[in-house]
């Protein structure tokens, strides 16, 4: 199940849209690169299936 999230990319500050796996576990981490300035950041995000609880990024 994929939820929507915006998130402000911890480099350049600007919003953008992640799709997030629900049912892929309670803590998730991976890494996505900002479609704005290409910078890899790294997405903590706490779920349960259908809805996200929190996400942060860090930069790399
Ligand atoms: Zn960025």
């Amino acid at each position: 199940m994929l939820e929507e999230v915006l998130v402000d990319c911890a480099a350049c500050g600007e919003p953008m849209a992640l799709d997030v796996d629900t049912t892929g576990g309670e803590e998730q981490s991976y890494f996505e690169d900002c479609p704005v300035c290409c910078r890899p950041m790294e997405i903590f995000v706490r779920c349960e299936p259908g809805r996200v609880l929190s996400i942060s990024v860090s930069a790399e």
